[in-house]
């Protein structure tokens, strides 16, 4: 495994939730960490159908563009009563002309869900894959989920995304009433940092 010797990662997201996220997590380490976003870097289309694909297509656009070391995450909730969906399209749903709204896209799983009627499993699972890539196309990848379950409606106004909705197995508090340290420590993103960390050590 190739190991991350630099000072500075560059993170690719233009995601302002998971940047904090990803910024909380290498907290304490001396690196410095600056996202695609800030350095004006374009946002790759994500063309490819599985998480692992998005992620390496979003760390290899941002390592070509910086000619530095950069970090992808591609994530997604997974919604077994829904064959899987939004999964990679996660953010899509959310898409409208004014910006991306979650609280519409949450609407939608609890409406599919009800659609899907009473007996339709509403476990799920968040899924994050992280890629590390360097400028001469080398890349390490790690993975991460988690289990729970969809609540409807979403409790909690903390994190981002579909946090409200999700309720992590074995917790009484959906990840939108968590606070940052509780969610990254148990959260898919948490999980994929851990492995993640090998290359930092
Ligand atoms: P992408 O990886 O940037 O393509 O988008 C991932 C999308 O999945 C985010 O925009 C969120 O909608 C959703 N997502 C991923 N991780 C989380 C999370 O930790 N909480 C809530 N939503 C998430």
């Amino acid at each position: 495994m190739r190991r991350f010797e630099g000072e500075r990662l560059v993170v690719a997201t233009h995601n302002k939730g998971k940047l904090e996220e990803i910024r909380a997590l290498f907290q304490g380490r001396a690196l410095t960490i600056v996202s695609a976003g800030e350095l004006g870097l374009p946002e790759p289309a994500e063309t490819e159908t599985t998480f692992v694909g998005n992620a390496r297509i979003k760390a290899h656009a941002a390592a070509r563009a910086s000619g530095e070391v950069a970090l992808a995450d591609d994530s997604g909730l997974c919604v077994d009563a829904l064959g899987g969906a939004p999964g990679v399209y996660s953010a899509d749903w959310a898409e409208t002309p004014e910006g991306r709204d979650f609280g519409m896209a949450m609407a939608k799983v609890c409406r599919m869900l009800d659609e899907a009627g009473a007996e339709a499993a509403r476990t799920a699972r968040f899924v994050s894959v992280l890629v590390l890539a360097w400028p001469d196309g080398h890349d390490e990848v790690f993975q991460g989920s988690i289990d729970g379950r969809i609540v409807c409606p979403g409790r909690g106004e903390n994190g981002h995304g579909y946090d409200p909705i999700f309720l992590p197995d074995g917790h009484d508090l959906t990840f939108g009433e968590m606070d940052r340290w509780e969610k990254n420590r148990l959260s898919h993103r948490g999980r994929a940092f851990g492995a993640l960390m090998s290359c930092f050590t």
